[in-house]
């Protein structure tokens, strides 16, 4: 196992990660911003490092500032947590050649996967279904003769996109030419790659995930959750298990493990998919790296993800047999933003003055804020993250209602999504498990 490990990221994900590093008897150091310096991580740290000022590009994107954090402190490892260089493959290589382990897949497994586009053409490889569409677009003529095959409406995507963002929903041939340009001039500027793609847009399906871990030779699945509460394609609330037909799950969570031991994958991974009403499941792209939402799958299977993956870096292998792998009860995520849910859901920030975390049985919180704490504006909105377990679905919701009760998040001015997700786990539609992507919009807009 690591001596030292170097964590590169912020917030909730980043003491999640030194939770587990600690319980493996390995030291931590948390590099951080000046923002940040008086986050729980930091203050928790063995050692910590500012890298920069508040601005992400300054600190939590600077490579050159990581990585003589990691020298000068003798960390034999950087885990980088989800979202800033989580995904950077160039950043998995320069931290090799230093001589430094990436807690995470190797870099062919990120560009592989990186680029949506190629994920599906590995897929198609891989035999595993996507949703129908094309490769990276040529030509805006190449959109519409593909869009009239498939049929309307189609989804325009950047295939360097993330994080819910350069999608773009197109309803009829007359507006494709505009929005094929749109969706080209949106892309390059987010994320500096004009290339787009198309495909058909799956109406009301659900979003359903397959948790993965590999070491390079064996792939497990961990089950799946369903994602479908989602506001403008980022997820609000998760569960696990999903509410689909035993076939369909099972359909779903091979599918995934053949792809994933296609390529050869190392380290924790989720596969995304799309399931229709009639059941069918089409892949959309895979996330190399640990998710918001991995709790739910923590909860349900008794594994640590995290330690799961300082272990396969470390050299250690895959230990867990597929048929260890048991699912048992169900567990709910909801993400607590400080964000208003009455208006729009606007970024709400301010100074924390009174905190109350729920606790009990069941009860899981992953959260970096603690009373006193001013929460910066230069970064996601995520609090904090209360999970809850029940032997079913109803015994899970009812203690997630019960959690919600309890939990105080005050401060001038300071606004949740805590009264939101109380009526979702109120909604009749939600309650029977009748969800799907749309329904926030459809089922939550009174
Ligand atoms: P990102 O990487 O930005 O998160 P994804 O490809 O994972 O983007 O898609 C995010 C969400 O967008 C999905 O969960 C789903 O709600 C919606 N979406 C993506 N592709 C389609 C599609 N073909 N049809 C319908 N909805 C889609």
């Amino acid at each position: 196992m690591f001596k030292k490990v170097l964590i590169a990221n912020r917030g909730e994900i980043a003491l999640r990660i030194l939770r587990a590093a600690r319980e493996l008897g390995v030291r931590t150091v948390v590099v951080h911003s000046k923002a940040d310096a008086d986050s729980l991580p930091v203050l928790l740290a063995d050692e910590a490092i500012c890298i920069g000022p508040a601005s992400p590009q300054q600190s939590y994107l600077n490579i050159p500032n990581i990585l003589s954090a990691a020298i000068i402190s003798g960390a034999d490892a950087i885990h980088p947590g989800y979202g800033f260089l989580a995904e950077n493959a160039q950043f998995a290589e320069m931290t090799a050649e230093h001589g430094i382990t990436f807690i995470g897949p190797t870099p062919e497994n990120m560009r592989m996967l990186g680029d949506k586009a190629t994920a599906r053409r590995i897929a198609r490889e891989a035999g595993v279904p996507i949703v129908p569409g094309t490769d990276a677009l040529e030509s805006v003529e190449e959109a519409l003769a593909a869009a009239s095959e498939i049929g309307y409406p189609v989804i325009l995507k950047a295939s360097a996109g993330g994080g819910g963002r350069g999608m773009r929903v197109v309803h009829n041939p007359e507006d494709l030419e505009n929005a094929v340009l749109q969706a080209q001039e949106e892309a390059r500027a987010a994320f500096g790659n004009p290339e787009i793609y198309l495909e058909k847009y799956v109406e009301e399906p659900k979003h359903v995930e397959v948790q993965v871990l590999g070491d390079g030779e064996r792939v497990v699945h961990l089950w799946e959750r369903d994602c479908s509460i989602q506001r403008r394609h980022q997820k609000l609330l998760e569960e696990a298990p999903s509410i689909l037909p035993d076939e369909v799950r099972e359909g779903l969570v091979s599918a995934a493990v053949k792809l994933a031991e296609h390529i050869g994958y190392t380290s924790a991974g989720t596969l995304e998919f799309l399931v229709d009403r009639e059941g069918h499941y089409y892949f959309i792209e895979m996330n190399t790296r640990i998710q918001v939402e991995h709790p739910v799958t923590e909860m349900i299977t008794g594994v640590d993800l995290v330690a799961e993956q300082f272990r396969i870096a470390a050299g250690e292998g895959l230990r867990l047999r597929q048929e260890e792998i048991e699912a048992r009860g169900h567990a709910i995520e909801v993400r607590i933003n400080a964000e208003d849910p009455d208006r729009n859901f606007r970024p709400s920030i301010g100074k924390i003055e009174t905190l109350l975390w729920p606790g009990g049985n069941g009860v899981r919180i992953d959260s970096h804020v603690y009373t006193g704490y001013a929460i910066p504006s230069q970064y996601d909105s995520l609090i904090g993250k209360v999970i809850v377990w029940g032997a079913d679905r109803e015994e899970a919701i009812r203690r997630m209602k019960r959690a919600l009760a309890e939990t105080v998040v005050d401060g001038p001015g300071l606004k949740t999504t805590v009264p939101f997700h109380k009526k979702v786990l109120d909604n009749a539609f939600f309650r029977r498990g009748a969800i799907y992507t749309n329904f926030i919009a459809r089922r939550m807009s009174e």
